[in-house]
């Protein structure tokens, strides 16, 4: 490898800072910076206090553009206000799609499955742009708050690619879609299809699927048995947490965001408000995290050498205050470093050392810089055709009564009204009496019998809702429509 690498450098806020110039001193230590040029980038909380709402100055995001590679210590989330996450505007912002995180018992890290002899070794994919989010949310009525949960095809195509490619490149066996499709039939089912898909390119790999909550429970009772989890964003986020509860908490999984053009590496857990500036914070999932940068850049000899120098440490009983064996003293971030720094060059006894190469690996390949924004599609020649309207009322009326007004306004239209919902479930033309309402309904109009599908545009739909409006405060509307003949929305509950 010939020519220097350049990595955005921000510490974060709370613990950042002292994690962050410990991972830099071991990195030091063990000649990452024989290689690599670590830029700071101004991210956080000072840059939130100056009225930035991105949390990130121009200059921040110029650099990680030009390094294409970000290290990021944790940093805090303003609470209210304008100031957005930075960690999710980062991933958005830069398509960092794919979210990968390994958890693996590691020595001197206590937990109920290390006592019984169980080893976890797995890691988890989560889609890290779409579902819910994407933060498309509006209140619609006094009472009722809507949050989308968008899934695209290009999306799954995206990060299921990368889990297949993931687990062909580290020969992991068996990969397993996670997902509610039994219940979002829609949108968890398209992450499913194409998990399908994606997965024909890849038969070595062992491939099936889980519902999430089942999945939890197996989690907990013989987590041994998975190697891979793909799943979606929201549930990908509660399960990667649930999943580093299992090898002894946040402080010991590192996280990748992983895109085409920019990656972003950073410790899982927060700022530590409590124990900052104290020098007491554990390093551990910053120094994880970046081993899984170290080799995303080609820099395998000094990633495995790190790791060999962690691991000797940890099984040594060497600890910070948050973990290990508590009769015994533990250590300040500093002299736990300085442990770890020691080690480099040994290998851990009591577990599998890792294969230290002869060479650091070939860069990858960084994709050329796009000249403007792309647009991907999955799905092309598709004929579609419009059969009707969902309009949301923000109305206090009974569904009876509310019936009879909508039958009265789609009286002179090609459309009849075929269904009210409330909350998702059918309340006419049948419904029960024990299912309560709240102010914010769906309407359904479907093309009346006599009206073959395809003859109407999108226009008569919206001469309708021009209609309902002279009487109603509509919300929003979607068009019912037809993909290749096969419907494009769901039923309601109880239809
Ligand atoms: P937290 O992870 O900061 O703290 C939870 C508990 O774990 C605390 O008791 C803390 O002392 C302990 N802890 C966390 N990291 C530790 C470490 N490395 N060593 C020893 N102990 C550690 O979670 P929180 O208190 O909910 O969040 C605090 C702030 O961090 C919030 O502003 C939140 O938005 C932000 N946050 C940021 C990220 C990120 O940047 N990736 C992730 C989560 C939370």
């Amino acid at each position: 490898m010939s020519s220097r690498l350049s990595i955005a450098l921000a510490a974060g806020d709370g613990i950042g800072p002292e994690i962050m110039d410990a991972t830099l001193e071991l990195f030091k230590a063990a000649g990452v910076m024989n290689h690599a040029d670590f830029i700071p980038v101004e991210m956080g909380a000072a840059v939130f206090a100056k009225g930035n709402s991105r949390g990130m100055s121009d200059h921040a995001i110029r650099t990680t553009e030009e390094c294409g590679i970000l290290f990021k210590g944790p940093m805090e989330t303003p609470k209210g206000g304008g100031g957005k996450s930075i960690n999710v505007t980062a991933r958005k912002l830069w398509n960092a799609y794919a979210n990968f995180r390994t958890f693996k018992t590691l020595p001197g890290v206590e937990t109920v499955y290390s006592k019984a002899g169980i080893f976890i070794d797995m890691c988890v994919v989560r889609e890290n742009i779409e579902d819910t989010y994407g933060g498309v949310e509006h209140r619609l009525s006094n009472d009722m708050i809507q949050c989308k949960r968008l899934i695209s095809a290009p999306g799954c195509d995206a990060v299921h690619r990368f889990a297949f490619q993931t687990a062909r490149r580290l020969g992991i066996k068996k990969a397993a879609c996670v997902h509610k499709a039994n219940i979002m039939k829609m949108t968890d089912g398209l992450f499913l299809d194409r998990f399908k898909a994606a997965g024909r390119d890849f038969p070595e790999i062992e491939q099936s699927d889980v519902i999430v909550d089942a999945l939890c429970m197996n989690l907990v009772v013989k987590p041994q048995q998975y190697q891979m989890l793909v799943l979606p964003n929201l549930q990908g986020d509660i399960v990667s947490d649930l999943c580093a509860g299992l090898v002894g908490g946040l402080g010991f999984a590192p996280s990748a965001n992983i895109g085409n053009h920019i990656s972003i590496f950073e410790a899982v857990h927060g700022t530590a408000p409590d124990i900052a500036g104290r020098g007491i914070a554990n390093p551990t999932s910053l120094i994880l995290s970046g081993i899984m940068m170290l080799r995303h850049m080609g820099l395998t000899v000094p990633a495995a050498n790190i790791e060999n120098a962690l691991l000797a440490t940890l099984e040594s009983g060497v600890r910070t205050g948050d973990f290990g064996d508590k009769t015994k003293p533990s250590l300040g971030t500093r002299d736990f470093t300085n442990a770890i720094v020691e080690r480099l060059g040994n290998t851990p006894k009591t577990v599998a050392a890792v294969e230290v190469p002869a060479a650091n690996s070939k860069l990858p390949e960084r994709a050329p810089t796009p000249t403007g924004q792309q647009v991907i599609r999955t799905f092309k020649n598709v004929v579609t055709h419009v059969g009707g309207c969902d309009i949301y009322l923000d109305t206090p009326l009974s569904p009876l009564a509310l019936a009879e007004e909508m039958q009265r306004v789609c009286q002179d239209t090609p459309f009849k009204l075929t269904l009210i919902s409330n909350r998702g479930t059918q309340v006419w033309p049948t419904g029960s009496v024990y299912t309560e309402c709240v102010d914010y309904y769906r309407v359904r109009f479907e093309l009346k019998e006599n009206v073959p599908p395809g003859s109407f545009g999108q226009s008569r739909c919206v001469a309708l809702m021009d209609k309902v409006s002279e009487a109603f405060t509509i919300c929003s509307y979607e068009l019912l429509r037809t993909f290749d003949g096969v419907k494009g929305y769901s039923l309601a509950q109880g239809q």
